[in-house]
């Protein structure tokens, strides 16, 4: 069997254009993506959206919970988190179960008990609330060593979008699959972090779509297997 990759897609909330055209590039391409929803900020016609899109294609999409409103906690400099440092045991139990709630009333069984921490910002508070919370994945930016917990770790350690020095923008499709080819074999599941609202000019959605083109080709030769983080879980207790 080939090696595994996941894609994760963030910031979801609402049926923009952005996220339209990504959704709709995956979808045509058969290229399961991993949505993190940000909980408190979904609209009602993106709720819907989505779970009529995970009833129909249940093999192409995960549903998982983004934080709860994606604010900026941190005081300092440099640094962004929701959950971390700052911010006592009980206001990010609140947050997250905040977030867990609006999750469940918006799409009960269709979402997974996943969590994606914003800005991939966590401390050893944020990792016991969701061990308590009896979340099955979390997926922030890296393994952190010597934390065992009930989750599973599916860090997403490379990412589409670059920054620098205030300025976002993309990497080539060709850069980001030599990445995931070079991280392939150190690790059992690669993950890539996406986000749909980075790919506004036409330039860089054809660095996305191109990138989807490759991944859909090696998917079809079975030389590599997209999965969502449903299939690992279940790949796990079968
Ligand atoms: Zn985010």
């Amino acid at each position: 069997m080939g090696p595994n990759v996941f894609i994760r897609d963030d910031d979801a909330h609402t049926l923009n254009k952005a996220f339209r055209f990504y959704f709709d590039a995956a979808m045509d391409r058969g290229l399961p993506i991993v949505y993190a929803v940000i909980p408190g900020k979904m609209d009602e016609r993106f709720i819907r959206f989505l779970r009529r899109a995970k009833e129909r294609t249940p093999r192409l999409l995960d549903i998982v919970q983004h934080g709860w409103i994606h604010a900026n906690h941190s005081v300092r400099n440099g640094t962004k988190y929701e959950f971390g440092t700052g911010r006592s045991l009980n206001v990010q139990r609140d947050d997250i179960r905040q977030g867990q709630m609006k999750m469940s009333e918006s799409f009960g069984d269709l979402c997974l008990p996943a969590f994606v921490p914003p800005y991939h910002g966590f401390d050893e508070r944020t990792l016991r609330v969701i061990n308590e919370e009896g979340f099955k994945v979390f997926s922030a930016g890296g393994r952190r060593p010597g934390s065992r917990k009930q989750f599973l770790q599916l860090p997403a350690e490379i990412s589409f979008s670059r920054y620098d020095e205030g300025r976002t923008s993309v990497y080539k499709a060709a850069d980001v699959l030599g990445l995931l080819a070079k991280g392939i074999s150190r690790r059992a599941i690669s993950g890539l972090l996406t986000h749909h609202a980075d790919f506004k000019t036409s330039a860089s959605r054809k660095e996305l779509t191109r990138f989807f083109d490759f991944l859909a080709a090696l998917k079809s030769k079975k030389e590599w297997r997209v999965v969502l983080f449903s299939d690992v879980l279940s790949g796990l207790s079968s």
